[in-house]
């Protein structure tokens, strides 16, 4: 877990009691087996956040609940309060989002948000805005928009919600307005781009271009529809990921798991396409 950052006062609420029963919309972010025939999920809700809860004998084949509690859907959740784990008593599902499992690169990808969405939480501080990036974003992969600007548009709009907005605008030392004729460059530590004018830290970045720079305002700015008809090039999209990824690494202060897998999806359909 990182430190207090801001998303304590943008997201957090003083702890309420949860009744004894209770349901709950949910998205499941990870799962574990345990034992013989349980399982252990990690689920994200708008109201309680992230909790963790225990499916018991969801893995034998008469279990009423075992096709329901998945990834990639919205579910609706009823559960009991257990002694370590809530347990979970009823499952039914609200959305399936069927389509974003049909490509292993938006399945991927899905993983990807989810364990970032896990990362920036603690267990049961109400979590409504990321709930809501979280389904949107689901929602768009499921609706067939790219998934590297799904990705993108969720990093930017998820380090927002952390309080840690990535500087687009002006230089992140002296605060001048970037101009187009500029040199920028990235340096996520200071929270942003650095204009040419100050040296900023010792070791030398490599420099951003301007195209990526854009792209990273539009990702702040524009909406999802105009994000997904936006053409551009190969290389300043990988520019902008490598940009985003560095700063939401940052933010989280580890790289996330899943992004290996992701990243050999890619590769290994680059290689089919060749
Ligand atoms: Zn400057």
């Amino acid at each position: 877990m990182f430190g207090p950052t801001p998303i304590h006062r943008r997201c957090y609420r003083p702890e309420m009691p949860v009744p004894r029963r209770y349901t709950t919309d949910a998205i499941v972010l990870s799962r574990f087996d345990l034992g013989e025939a349980d399982r252990v999920l990690t689920l994200i809700t708008p109201g309680i956040g992230k909790l963790k809860a225990i499916a018991k004998g969801i893995r034998k084949p008469t279990s009423r609940i075992g096709g329901s509690l998945e990834p990639f859907a919205e579910l609706q959740v009823a559960l009991a309060r257990g002694r370590t784990f809530d347990v979970v008593t009823q499952v039914s599902v609200g959305h399936a989002w069927l389509n974003l499992r049909d490509s292993l690169e938006s399945a991927a990808t899905a993983w990807y948000l989810a364990e970032l969405a896990d990362r920036s939480l603690e267990e049961r501080h109400a979590a409504e805005p990321l709930y809501a990036l979280l389904r949107r974003a689901y929602e768009l992969l499921d609706a067939g928009m790219a998934p590297d600007r799904v990705a993108r548009w969720y990093e930017m709009h998820l380090l927002d919600e952390l309080g840690v907005r990535p500087e687009v605008d002006r230089c992140v030392e002296c605060d001048r307005m970037l101009e187009a004729d500029g040199r920028f460059r990235w340096v996520p530590p200071l929270g942003g781009v650095l204009c040419d004018r100050c040296p900023g830290p010792p070791h030398d970045r490599a420099g951003l271009s301007l195209e990526a720079l854009k792209l990273l305002k539009a990702y702040q700015r524009l909406d999802v529809a105009a994000l997904a008809a936006l053409r551009i090039q190969g290389s300043v999209e990988r520019e902008t990921e490598a940009a985003l990824r560095e700063f939401t690494r940052q933010a989280l202060e580890r790289d996330a798991k899943s992004l290996a897998f992701l990243d050999e999806i890619r590769h290994t359909a680059v290689q089919e396409l060749s």
